[in-house]
Protein backbone atom coordinates (compact mmCIF):
# COMPACT_ATOMS: atom_id res chain seq x y z
CA UNK A 1 0.00 0.00 0.00
CA UNK A 2 1.59 3.65 -1.37
CA UNK A 3 1.69 6.58 1.43
CA UNK A 4 -0.34 9.30 0.71
CA UNK A 5 1.23 12.74 1.21
CA UNK A 6 -0.84 15.40 2.44
CA UNK A 7 0.74 18.85 0.72
CA UNK A 8 -1.47 20.66 3.00
CA UNK A 9 -0.26 19.57 6.25
CA UNK A 10 1.59 22.39 8.10
CA UNK A 11 5.53 21.64 7.46
CA UNK A 12 4.76 21.52 3.82
CA UNK A 13 4.10 25.38 4.08
CA UNK A 14 6.99 25.83 6.05
CA UNK A 15 8.98 24.19 3.45
CA UNK A 16 7.37 25.77 0.32
CA UNK A 17 7.67 29.36 2.64
CA UNK A 18 3.80 29.77 3.25
CA UNK A 19 4.19 29.97 7.16
CA UNK A 20 7.63 31.41 8.77
CA UNK A 21 10.14 29.23 10.78
CA UNK A 22 13.04 29.70 13.12
CA UNK A 23 15.90 27.61 11.57
CA UNK A 24 18.54 25.81 12.74
CA UNK A 25 20.23 23.97 9.75
CA UNK A 26 19.47 23.93 6.40
CA UNK A 27 20.66 22.06 3.56
CA UNK A 28 19.66 21.31 -0.26
CA UNK A 29 17.40 17.76 1.27
CA UNK A 30 16.49 18.68 4.81
CA UNK A 31 15.51 21.35 7.43
CA UNK A 32 15.81 21.70 10.99
CA UNK A 33 13.71 24.28 13.05
CA UNK A 34 12.29 25.14 16.20
CA UNK A 35 9.33 23.55 17.27
CA UNK A 36 6.61 26.23 17.99
CA UNK A 37 5.54 24.46 21.35
CA UNK A 38 8.84 23.59 23.26
CA UNK A 39 8.54 20.37 25.16
CA UNK A 40 12.11 21.24 26.54
CA UNK A 41 14.59 24.31 26.37
CA UNK A 42 15.72 22.73 23.36
CA UNK A 43 12.79 21.37 20.77
CA UNK A 44 13.92 21.38 17.28
CA UNK A 45 12.35 19.18 14.49
CA UNK A 46 14.79 18.05 11.64
CA UNK A 47 12.19 17.40 8.11
CA UNK A 48 13.47 15.68 4.79
CA UNK A 49 12.13 18.37 1.92
CA UNK A 50 10.54 15.38 0.34
CA UNK A 51 7.54 14.45 0.28
CA UNK A 52 7.82 11.36 2.90
CA UNK A 53 4.87 10.77 5.61
CA UNK A 54 6.65 9.13 8.82
CA UNK A 55 10.10 7.66 9.71
CA UNK A 56 9.64 4.48 8.23
CA UNK A 57 8.10 6.28 4.76
CA UNK A 58 11.42 8.00 4.44
CA UNK A 59 13.69 4.90 5.33
CA UNK A 60 12.12 2.63 2.71
CA UNK A 61 11.79 5.56 0.01
CA UNK A 62 14.40 8.29 0.30
CA UNK A 63 17.34 8.13 -1.70
CA UNK A 64 21.02 7.55 0.17
CA UNK A 65 21.75 11.17 -0.69
CA UNK A 66 18.68 12.19 1.39
CA UNK A 67 19.06 9.52 4.36
CA UNK A 68 22.65 10.51 4.47
CA UNK A 69 22.12 14.08 4.27
CA UNK A 70 19.26 13.94 7.22
CA UNK A 71 21.07 12.39 9.50
CA UNK A 72 24.19 14.38 9.54
CA UNK A 73 21.95 17.59 9.65
CA UNK A 74 20.71 15.65 12.86
CA UNK A 75 24.29 15.61 14.02
CA UNK A 76 24.60 19.44 13.18
CA UNK A 77 21.58 20.27 15.67
CA UNK A 78 23.17 18.14 18.46
CA UNK A 79 26.47 20.06 18.31
CA UNK A 80 24.66 23.43 17.66
CA UNK A 81 22.90 23.27 20.29
CA UNK A 82 25.05 21.93 22.73
CA UNK A 83 22.85 18.66 23.00
CA UNK A 84 25.37 15.79 22.24
CA UNK A 85 25.66 13.07 24.50
CA UNK A 86 29.87 13.92 24.61
CA UNK A 87 29.81 17.49 24.48
CA UNK A 88 26.47 18.13 26.13
CA UNK A 89 24.40 16.45 28.65
CA UNK A 90 22.43 14.61 25.86
CA UNK A 91 18.78 14.44 24.22
CA UNK A 92 16.49 12.50 22.96
CA UNK A 93 15.03 11.78 19.58
CA UNK A 94 11.68 10.94 18.96
CA UNK A 95 9.85 10.43 16.00
CA UNK A 96 5.81 9.62 15.95
CA UNK A 97 4.38 7.63 13.29
CA UNK A 98 0.68 7.33 12.25
CA UNK A 99 -2.12 6.94 14.49
CA UNK A 100 -0.86 4.91 17.78
CA UNK A 101 2.03 7.16 17.45
CA UNK A 102 -0.04 10.12 18.07
CA UNK A 103 1.43 11.70 14.69
CA UNK A 104 -0.15 14.87 14.70
CA UNK A 105 1.72 16.47 11.35
CA UNK A 106 1.78 13.66 8.24
CA UNK A 107 5.31 14.96 7.22
CA UNK A 108 7.75 12.47 8.80
CA UNK A 109 9.93 14.64 11.12
CA UNK A 110 12.46 13.91 14.16
CA UNK A 111 12.02 15.79 17.45
CA UNK A 112 15.12 16.23 19.44
CA UNK A 113 14.56 17.38 22.68
CA UNK A 114 17.44 18.41 25.52
CA UNK A 115 18.76 21.17 27.65
CA UNK A 116 17.08 19.55 31.00
CA UNK A 117 16.50 15.47 31.92
CA UNK A 118 13.40 13.75 30.12
CA UNK A 119 12.41 11.49 32.61
CA UNK A 120 11.82 7.91 31.43
CA UNK A 121 11.00 7.32 27.67
CA UNK A 122 7.08 6.02 28.15
CA UNK A 123 4.52 6.12 30.70
CA UNK A 124 3.01 2.53 31.80
CA UNK A 125 -0.70 2.92 29.84
CA UNK A 126 -3.61 1.72 31.51
P1 LIG B 1 3.95 15.25 16.16
O1 LIG B 1 2.91 15.14 17.22
O2 LIG B 1 3.36 15.17 14.79
O3 LIG B 1 5.10 14.30 16.36
O4 LIG B 1 4.62 16.66 16.36
C1 LIG B 1 4.26 17.81 15.65
C2 LIG B 1 5.05 18.96 16.25
O5 LIG B 1 4.92 20.05 15.37
C3 LIG B 1 4.54 19.42 17.62
O6 LIG B 1 5.59 19.32 18.57
C4 LIG B 1 4.11 20.87 17.38
O7 LIG B 1 4.40 21.73 18.45
C5 LIG B 1 4.87 21.24 16.13
N1 LIG B 1 4.24 22.25 15.28
C6 LIG B 1 2.93 22.26 14.89
N2 LIG B 1 2.70 23.32 14.11
C7 LIG B 1 3.88 23.99 14.01
C8 LIG B 1 4.26 25.19 13.31
O8 LIG B 1 3.47 25.84 12.63
N3 LIG B 1 5.57 25.56 13.42
C9 LIG B 1 6.47 24.85 14.17
N4 LIG B 1 7.72 25.32 14.22
N5 LIG B 1 6.13 23.73 14.82
C10 LIG B 1 4.85 23.30 14.74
Amino acid sequence: MAYAYDDQNIFAKILRKEIPNKTVVETDHTLAFEDIYPQAPVHVLVIPKGAYVTYDHFAESASDAEIADFNRVVAQVCRKLGVSADEGQGCRFISNAGEHGVQEVPHYHLHILGGRPLGRMLQKAD
